[in-house]
């Protein structure tokens, strides 16, 4: 993710990204006939800026979803660009999904706007129900597990975000990061349940905590590093 390249035209302020699919050839129907038509993106950006300064520039890492998903090739994209010395906001988005990205620069930056923490809530539900399997008659109900979840959101909202210590960080997204449980926190969780569960339960239930709270198991905390836009103002 970090090491996608660039061109930028000083003159035009266009920008190219450089990628293996550059010379990828598309498919086009004329007449009836399909036709293979070779494209050379690169080369086509350079006779555009032919005479113009150009400048090689390289992603800065942080990356900005607005909408949901990044897999969604129609999503649009907020990245920060560097050639060592500036950096260049852009835009990237395409208009329709045969249409190539294209790159805009916008006037503003990537500033950092808070953590937000949450539970893995439907991975410990299923995961519970997995490891308790074995032994049925240790298996919490459904309400039991629910009671566990909420009481495991309460403590959860008593952390203070920029203190939980980072487990690992996310392949996926380079906004997420898991948080570890210190040893204070567990303690806290099980005190809360010790009202609604037994003996028992309640020392299976931290059995349960201590084998899945370590890398980014199911008691690891998701952390979202928030992004805006600041916009400079003109
Ligand atoms: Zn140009």
């Amino acid at each position: 993710m970090g090491n996608e390249k660039f061109i930028r035209c000083c003159v035009c302020h266009a920008f190219h990204h450089v990628s293996p699919f550059d010379k990828v050839p598309v498919y086009a129907f004329l007449g009836n006939q399909l036709e293979e038509q070779p494209t050379d993106d690169w080369r086509a950006f350079m006779q555009r800026h032919a005479g113009h300064r150009l400048e090689p520039l390289k992603a800065s890492g942080e990356k900005f979803f607005p909408y949901p998903s990044p897999l969604d090739p129609m999503s649009v994209t907020y990245m920060e660009l560097t050639n060592g010395r500036d950096r260049y906001l852009v835009r990237r988005a395409r208009s329709s999904i045969q249409d190539p990205m294209s790159y805009e620069l916008i006037s503003g930056q990537l500033v950092e706007s808070g953590l937000s923490v949450e539970i893995q809530e439907n991975e410990i539900k299923k995961e519970m129900k997995n490891h308790f399997s074995w032994t049925p008659a240790t298996c919490p109900t459904d309400d039991k597990i629910d009671v566990f979840v909420g009481f495991f959101k309460e403590v959860i909202k008593t952390l203070e975000p920029q203190d939980i210590p980072v487990s690992e960080y996310s392949y996926l997204d380079n906004a997420v990061s898991y948080g570890l449980l210190d040893d204070a926190t567990v303690d806290l969780l099980m005190d809360k349940c010790a009202v609604c569960f037994l003996p028992g339960e309640l020392k299976s239930l931290r059995r349960f905590v201590e084998t899945h709270r370590s890398g980014c198991d199911v008691m690891t905390l998701v952390m979202r590093r928030r992004l805006t836009i600041e916009s400079f103002a003109g």
